[in-house]
């Protein structure tokens, strides 16, 4: 399941850099996450490391994109293809 970012977002910052699959960028008001772009850290980390850094915890997950372990894992393999 992709990650969201949800209107209490305080625009602080800290959570961007921290995303290993740079999904994480800005919107017209506020943060927000490319859900074919976030893998829940999988591949990269055991916790989001989104979540770990937000300091008003606005980063729950997205209902609408419901995914496996495996689908986590097959999207980082394919988001590292695209980086290569
Ligand atoms: S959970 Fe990980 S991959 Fe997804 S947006 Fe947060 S830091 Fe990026
Ligand atoms: S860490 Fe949380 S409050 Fe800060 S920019 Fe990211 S989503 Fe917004």
């Amino acid at each position: 399941m992709a990650l969201m970012i949800t209107d209490d977002c305080i625009n602080c910052d800290v959570c961007e850099p921290e995303c290993p699959n740079d999904a994480i960028y800005m919107g017209p008001e506020i943060y927000e996450i490319d859900p074919d772009k976030c893998t829940e850290c999988v591949g990269h980390f055991s916790e989001p490391q989104c979540q770990q850094v937000c300091p008003v915890s606005c980063i729950p997950f997205n209902p609408e994109r419901r995914e496996t372990q495996d689908q986590l894992y097959e999207k980082f393999e394919r988001l590292q293809a695209a980086k290569a």
